[in-house]
């Protein structure tokens, strides 16, 4: 294997751009030593909330942090049943165990492999407490009939919205379709901070005090408690660095839609040699968090990609419940044909707002070598 002729993913060329505005920033909110809490956070929590056009927004420590206290504040505990993709990072499942709460899985769909209805449907017990969405790699799952099952049968919906900051269904924002919802800041998302981070929204008053409350001992006031909480604060320092990036943000996402865009022109030609090229939802405003190829003999092609120089990478190369750790949870009998085989044939190709030309098309040109 030789090496790759560029990164995968390069997060030092976004940084060299916002360098000198992150300093200054940081110099001056580090001479007020308002390292915790402040304006940095309430500032910034404001101008995502607006910017992804929800109600509230809750800076917390991580995306799995956002995601718990989703689950705590929808009432999730244990015992309780909570219906998640088969097919997602470990996280999204992760959370729910963490809260003493079953993970059960459903299979996906195998055109834009998030979440199928159906599949939701068969796995409906009365122990069903809620149903845990993920829009994977930057597109909003199919949502109406999800929201009208929930609707029927009084079940909450979290949003997993890790890879889709920014990605809207029918014009609707991902973060405020369902009940309460999971951002993640880690570096390399499409709104990346300088370290963990993580934001739950929500357009409900209600769940949106819980979170907040949630996040920091369940206590409004000084030493006065009124719900049990736990420290999951995101710093001053990140807040700020996170509120320099936002301004950005739409930016980066239409870059990586041209991207997205021109891979599948360019790509088209290759179908006929077994390439499935990503498909985007009627309705959906997709965000490329990864842009996500399917491939029969995917270890092949992937092995003549890297001779070339070309890097590759899969999300994810196991479906959930394959996962030894998870063992307890899954129900015998139980199947999700869907996700493993996406989980055998899915590629992701380099896909980061400052990708080159020259990058995109070696990208191109290996893929015609390649296949
Ligand atoms: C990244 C990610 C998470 C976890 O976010 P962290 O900030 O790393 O804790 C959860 N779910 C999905 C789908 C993710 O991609």
């Amino acid at each position: 294997m030789s090496t790759p002729k560029f990164p995968f993913f390069d997060i030092t060329r976004q940084y060299g751009k916002i360098k000198s505005e992150v300093m200054s920033r940081f110099e001056k909110l580090l001479d007020t030593q308002a390292l915790i809490g402040g304006a940095a956070v309430t500032d910034f929590e404001k101008a995502a909330a607006e910017w992804m056009g929800v109600k509230h927004a809750v800076t917390c420590a991580s995306g799995t942090d956002a995601l718990i206290i989703a689950l705590r504040a929808a009432g999730v505990k244990e015992g309780d049943e909570v219906i998640t993709p088969a097919f997602s990072f470990f996280a999204s499942s992760g959370a729910i165990t963490w809260i003493g709460a079953k993970p059960v899985w459903a299979d996906i769909r195998p055109d834009t492999y998030c979440i199928d209805v159906e599949q939701i449907k068969k796995r409906l017990t009365p122990k069903t407490k809620a149903i845990m969405v993920v829009h994977l790699y930057g597109q909003c799952v199919d949502m109406d009939p999800i929201l009208d099952l929930a609707k029927q049968k009084g079940l909450y919906v979290i949003e997993d919205c890790a890879q889709s900051i920014g990605a809207k269904y029918k014009g609707r924002s991902a973060g405020g379709l369902g009940h309460i919802a999971a951002v993640s800041f880690y570096p390399t998302k499409n709104l990346g901070g300088a370290g963990d981070g993580g934001l739950v929204t929500t357009n409900d008053d209600a769940l949106g005090r819980t979170a907040l409350l949630m996040r920091q001992h369940g206590m409004p006031k000084r030493y006065t408690y009124e719900i049990r909480g736990f420290n999951s604060r995101l710093d001053s320092l990140q807040c700020a660095y996170l509120h320099v990036k936002l301004p950005y943000l739409a930016k980066w996402n239409e870059r990586r839609a041209w991207i997205a865009d021109y891979y599948n022109k360019n790509l088209k030609d290759l179908e006929t040699k077994g390439l499935v090229l990503p498909v985007t939802q009627q309705g959906n405003t997709h965000v490329w968090h990864q842009y996500v190829v399917r491939i029969p003999n995917r270890e092949e092609v992937r092995g003549r990609l890297a001779e070339l120089g070309v890097p590759t990478d899969v999300y994810y190369p196991k479906a959930i419940p394959r996962e030894e750790v998870l063992r307890e949870f899954v129900a015998g009998g139980d199947s999700w044909p869907v996700a493993d085989k996406a989980a055998q044939e899915v590629l992701a190709l380099p896909i980061f707002p400052e990708l080159t030309q020259q990058e995109i098309d070696l990208v191109i040109q290996g893929l015609h070598k390649s296949l």
